[in-house]
């Protein structure tokens, strides 16, 4: 079953946090790629979501999002929040301390990655350069990691520094995953469970996250993204008809030089009939 959605984008980062365009030049790429809905994203912060409604455009229906990060049963995961209210004082409070709480990781990292053998000073002027003022993510230390020369790439920096048990994967306590869903629905927001093929979780995993995650108030998961396979896209799909909640989708877009995805490309939803993207467009 089909609607006829405008092209739209409901998943993007700006260098408010780990993308690498500002937020302006991210709705100019919109808008030559011809999005006409376009939600920005990024991890834990309204910043550049600030930056673009006082741009005040009238060429694409902005939704105001974030990407929060929380907790579920000592594993990270990512939620969604789409068309939440950016003055809404309950959720800036939360991020001011999601933000120390990055801030504070970082730092941890870098230690990690000192002890490990980095030069603190290469490391700590390359970081400084590449979070900038955005709030600051792995991403950044990855890039800097590849201006230091200590790897070859951003991937390469996961694989042997940041990533899943490497000595740059410092634990912190995030928000729990309900409280992440309460704020952003306090806010107005409609909140979507990320990518969830991305956790490395089985589908049995996957089922338990969406059941815990419906049960506390979460509205949708994100069933096309890109590089999901058409198997799991059907399955989550199939998942979110069962569990009757709605879907949503978007590229995760980051980066121009990243040429496997670009603003308003993933794989087409199946069946749109419960999307979030009307419910949005009705409000
Ligand atoms: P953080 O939000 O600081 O935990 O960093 C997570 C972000 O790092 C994700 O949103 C991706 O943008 C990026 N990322 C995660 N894993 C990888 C990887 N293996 N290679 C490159 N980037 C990654
Ligand atoms: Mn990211
Ligand atoms: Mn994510
Ligand atoms: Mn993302």
């Amino acid at each position: 079953m089909s609607t006829l959605f405008p092209k739209y984008d409901l998943h993007c980062h700006s260098t408010a946090s780990d993308g690498s365009l500002p937020p302006e030049e991210l709705l100019q790429r919109a808008l030559d790629r011809r999005v006409e809905v376009l939600s920005l994203t990024d991890h834990d912060t309204l910043n550049g979501v600030k930056k673009i409604i006082e741009q005040k455009n009238e060429l694409l229906k902005f939704i105001p999002g974030l990407e929060l990060t929380a907790n579920w049963n000592n594993r990270m995961l990512h939620i969604v929040g789409l068309g939440v209210d950016p003055a809404d004082c309950n959720l800036n409070s939360y991020l001011r301390r999601l933000n120390e709480l990055r801030q504070k990781r970082a730092d941890k990292i870098c230690e990690r990655l000192i002890k490990a053998g980095i030069s603190r000073e290469a490391l700590c002027a390359a970081v400084k350069i590449h979070a900038a003022d955005a709030i600051i993510g792995r991403p950044h230390i990855a890039k800097a990691l590849v201006d230091i020369g200590a790897v070859n790439s951003e991937q390469a920096a996961f694989k042997q520094y940041l990533g899943a048990g490497k000595t740059g994967d410092v634990k912190m306590d995030w928000p729990g995953f309900e409280e992440a869903i309460a704020v952003i629905k306090g806010a107005g927001g409609e909140a979507v469970l990320a990518h969830p093929t991305k956790y490395k979780m089985t589908f049995t995993k996957i089922r338990s996250v969406v059941t815990d995650f419906v049960s506390e108030g979460g509205t949708a998961i994100e069933a096309s993204y890109t590089g999901i396979s058409p198997n799991h896209q059907a399955e989550l799909e199939r998942l979110a008809r069962k569990m009757d909640i709605m879907i949503s989708a978007g590229s995760d877009f980051h980066s121009p030089s990243y040429g496997w995805t670009d603003i308003g490309k993933f794989p087409p939803v199946l069946d749109d009939s419960n999307h979030v993207l009307a419910k949005l467009l009705q409000a």
